[in-house]
């Protein structure tokens, strides 16, 4: 019974397979820690509209470390029309961190 369970969880939906997350992962410039932030893209981000009629979509996230260090890194993003694609980004406080 035991090993019936066990299958069964291995094939439970895992948090991979995050179609409206959008992770930013960054690195603290004061203590070198790398954060990470999740996104939903459903609900973090706000509607801009430029002069054109334009819609990009904005979103600001604070990210704060948790080891001694207070330093809070600022990050800005612009994602296009379909929340898929960034246009600009910010970073204050940190470095933009590429995962493989
Ligand atoms: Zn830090």
């Amino acid at each position: 019974m035991g090993f019936i369970k066990t299958l069964s969880n291995l094939f439970s939906p895992s948090s991979k397979s995050d179609e409206f997350g959008y992770w930013i992962v960054a690195k603290c410039n004061r203590c070198g820690e790398t954060l990470r932030s999740r996104i939903d893209l459903r609900n973090d981000l706000s509607a801009e509209y430029d002069e054109a009629d334009h819609t990009t979509f904005f979103c600001r996230k604070t990210l704060m470390g948790e080891g001694r260090c207070f330093q809070r890194v600022e990050v800005e993003l612009t994602f296009n029309q379909d929340r898929r694609l960034i246009l600009s980004r910010e970073i204050t406080g940190g470095q933009f961190v590429e995962e493989a």
